[in-house]
């Protein structure tokens, strides 16, 4: 499960990381609305816990960008104020959650995990490994949280192998099933689209993912 913590009080933002890493959580921290946007709609967050105070941009712009941008992730806003048109506002706007500073962590650990409940029905259509994310559902995949851009084919090529993971598939198995083609057609073409996949999928991670095995075909697993 992965968090997104923009607040710019340094305080807060240490000691949230802190209690959520400690917590099992992989949390970000940006320190401005901006930079914070960008990560948001860059990477794919679970949850984004998000300061209504925030320098650059504040926290209802960020979050009206963002759903915008028809972004789903969970939003838990924080507000200084216990005011009434400010939780208004939060729903309005696509806030699924809010909390009042200050509060105790206990509390807001409470809330994250009652919202990130919500995620295991969404995301039960990813596939992992190591950190490759394969989201079936929207047809993406992140390595390290970065977006692989993949063709249609790649994407296909790259689920077969992971919902197999482990399991050895020979060129032919792989023509059929990515390519509907024959055991007798060229399979060059599943070499030639391995290759192109591993420029993406593993090149630029220092974990290899794609093992070839000589005479047999291709494996997905996170072995070195
Ligand atoms: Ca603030």
């Amino acid at each position: 499960m992965k968090i997104l913590v923009i607040e710019d009080e340094l305080k807060t933002s240490r000691f949230l990381k802190k209690g959520l890493s400690e917590a099992g959580y992989a949390v970000d921290v940006a320190s401005d609305g901006l930079e914070g946007l960008h990560l948001a709609l860059e990477l794919d967050f679970d949850l984004i816990i998000l300061d209504v105070m925030l320098p650059a941009l504040d926290g209802w712009q960020v979050l009206a960008r963002l759903r915008e941008a028809g972004r789903k992730a969970l939003v838990l806003m924080l507000t200084a104020l216990d005011a009434v048109h400010d939780r208004v506002r939060g729903f309005e706007t696509g806030a699924d959650d809010y909390l009042v500073k200050p509060f105790a962590f206990s509390e807001l650990l409470a809330r994250v995990r009652s919202l990130l409940r919500r995620v295991p029905m969404r995301t039960q259509e990813t596939l992992r490994m190591a950190d490759l994310e394969i989201d079936l559902l929207r047809h993406r995949a992140t390595r390290a949280g970065r977006k692989l851009e993949l063709t249609a084919k790649e994407f296909l090529l790259l689920s077969l192998l992971a919902r197999r993971a482990g399991e050895v598939l020979s060129r032919t198995l792989i023509a059929e099933l990515v390519w509907d083609m024959n055991f007798d057609s060229d399979t060059n073409v599943v070499d030639v689209s391995v290759r192109r996949l591993r420029s993406k999928v593993d090149d630029p991670f220092p974990l290899r993912l794609i093992h070839t095995v000589r005479g047999a075909g291709y494996v997905l697993e996170a072995q070195p």
